[in-house]
């Protein structure tokens, strides 16, 4: 018997936006965002917010509640340039930042200038971050193999309406597409394109297949359930994580909850 694997609420794709630097331009953005009912990320440098053309630490909380706010570095510094202390200092201060005016435990991050090599990202890790962004576009919708080397499908000039479509005609064999878009708000308002985002929120968004998620929630529930444990024969299954996981063995899908095992298939099956 096969096991499949769903998103949360059996839903079979996932969208995710990421979205840099923090300009005033989120504000515009967000409400988009807000309209349409999707979900994105926020990648914040701490040390510009206040600035002339960024937004407010005193609005951090509330402009981004529904989404996620995550790291870019303090200053925005090329994490591939800076020695040790230097980098540390770059993204646990933006961390630390990020939580008092959130309130929120920060994990995530996105590469300034989109730099990264082996000792930043084992550097990362060592300070807790959980998943870091490229600028490296697929082009595709594969799940990330390496949440700490996240590769994006495309940034938002790079053909998203065609990739909307081909997105909305998935072939049923490709399992659990993830299309992630990034970008910069000020490039809107610099190309002043906005009729670009909104347009495509308007093909991607309110369709009943699709689980709309930022970053963190998408490599929470990933993580959750790359993390099950099955029996060798695969008719019994561990949740080991605090999430629930959505999975399927013939017609069925079901929830399985944080700490729950179930024999499979479910609908034959006993809840243990
Ligand atoms: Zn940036």
């Amino acid at each position: 018997m096969t096991v499949e694997f769903y998103y949360p609420q059996g839903k079979t794709k996932a969208l995710t936006f990421s979205y840099d630097d923090g300009q005033i331009h989120d504000r515009r953005l967000v409400s988009i965002f807000n309209k349409y009912k999707v979900k994105a990320t926020f990648h914040i440098n701490s040390g510009q917010v206040g600035h002339p053309d960024f937004i407010t630490r005193e609005e951090v909380r509330e402009l981004y509640k529904g989404h996620e706010v995550a790291c870019h570095g303090v200053e925005h510094r090329y994490p591939t340039h800076l020695p040790k202390e230097l980098l540390i200092n770059e993204i646990w201060e933006d961390r630390k930042k990020l939580e008092e005016w959130t309130g929120q435990i920060i994990t995530g991050l996105s590469y300034a200038f989109g730099e990264l090599g082996n000792s930043v990202v084992d550097t990362l890790k060592s300070l807790g971050i959980q998943y870091a962004r490229t600028v490296n576009s697929t082009g595709g919708f594969s799940m990330p193999t390496d949440f700490m080397r996240w590769n994006p499908t495309c940034h938002h000039n790079g053909n998203i309406i065609d990739k909307a479509g081909a997105f909305l005609n998935m072939p049923g064999y490709m399992r659990l597409p993830l299309f992630y878009v990034w970008g910069h708000s000020f490039e809107f308002a610099r190309e002043n394109n906005w009729e670009l985002i909104e347009q495509f929120c308007e093909l991607v968004a309110f369709k009943e297949d699709t689980w709309y998620t930022t970053n963190i929630d998408y490599m929470n529930y990933v993580t959750a359930m790359r993390s099950l444990i099955f029996s060798t024969d695969a008719s019994r299954v561990f949740n080991p994580s605090a999430f629930s996981v959505w999975l399927g063995a013939g017609e069925d899908i079901t929830e399985l909850k944080p700490g729950e095992t179930v024999r499979l298939p479910v609908k034959q099956g006993i809840k243990e």
